[in-house]
């Protein structure tokens, strides 16, 4: 017999997959299109069980979904205050890539958008005979519970579109955020955004996030629990792009979305979901992992003020 959280995935997928609007992000190695039609939904719970359904195993760019997880790995390396100096918690209600630093400090409003993930990744450095991106790929694997990679081609298709991210890092060196080369902090972003993920594997970072640090099926603890509290909270204020405020109102999940076409979003002390759908809206958001997680947080009352 079919667990019932099953058979309700299964229905959910059926109906949201119709959607039809929405383009996927047109940044990739040429042969390695998005596929528009390719859906998957997968919801993890603390205790370790995994239920997906439709396309959950195949792999797609983490993107933006990274930039909270290298945010936790800055401050368990440098603690909160060198990192706050770095980057605020303030949400912007700006695009991801805004031109958007504070007047006098350039500090950027938060490690969710582009400014702030850029001034974290110039802060992580390679410890152990490691390199910084290297433990960044590490961290990223920890929470997934199994070894995760980088993909080459995706980073040099970025690196030669990326003249926005390229300015900011240069305004950020500007102003003291970024402290060693601006070109080298770019590059250690665009080797994040390159990690490839699958939809399970986002399912159990979030599971990770939700379950206080700790991965659901290898028991490591990967955060401390203060890291984790505050990664959160910048998530459920910034996670979702300029749409950050209607995600809360509407889902009320801590959340991240990536162009990749990855949403993930976590039930404190419950469970992690994510969805894997590349079209996307105007705001950079997928447009079935949307109204997945809508009509997730309402039949199975996830917003927050319900799920307590
Ligand atoms: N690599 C993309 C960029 O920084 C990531 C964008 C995203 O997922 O929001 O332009």
């Amino acid at each position: 017999m079919e667990s019932p959280i099953q058979q309700y995935l299964e229905q959910l997928l059926a109906e949201v997959q119709h959607l039809g609007a929405g383009a996927p992000y047109d940044v990739h190695p040429a042969g390695r299109e998005p596929r528009p039609g390719d859906f998957g939904i997968c919801l993890a719970t603390v205790d370790g069980r995994v239920y997906s359904v439709g396309v959950a195993d195949q792999e797609f760019s983490i993107q933006s979904i990274s930039k909270p997880f290298s945010y936790g790995l800055a401050l368990a390396d440098y603690g909160f205050e060198a990192v706050d100096e770095k980057v605020d918690v303030e949400p912007s209600g700006d695009p991801f890539n805004q031109i958007s630093l504070a007047p006098v400090t350039g500090r950027p409003p938060n490690a969710m958008v582009n400014a702030g993930a850029l001034a974290v990744a110039g802060m992580i450095r390679g410890a152990g005979g490691k390199s910084g991106v290297r433990r960044i790929v590490d961290t990223y694997s920890r929470f997934a519970g199994r070894d995760l990679t980088s993909s080459r081609s995706v980073f040099d298709v970025e690196i030669r579109q990326s003249d926005r991210n390229h300015s900011l890092a240069y305004l950020l060196s500007s102003v003291g955020i970024i402290e060693n080369d601006p070109t080298r902090a770019l590059e250690v972003y665009l080797r994040q955004c390159a990690v490839q993920v699958s939809c399970r594997d986002l399912a159990l970072m979030a599971a990770t996030l939700a379950n206080g640090g700790t991965q659901p099926l290898t028991g490591e603890q990967v955060f401390e629990i203060d890291v984790v509290e505050r990664v959160l909270s910048v998530m459920m204020t910034s996670g979702m792009y300029d749409d950050a405020g209607a995600w809360v109102s509407s889902v009320g999940m801590p959340a991240k979305s990536g162009v990749g076409g990855g949403t993930l979003a976590v039930l404190p002390g419950q469970a992690g979901l994510a969805v894997f759908s590349p079209p996307l809206d105007g705001h950079g958001n997928s447009v079935r992992g949307l109204e997945t997680c809508r009509r997730l947080s309402t039949d199975m009352e996830m917003h927050f003020v319900r799920s307590a």
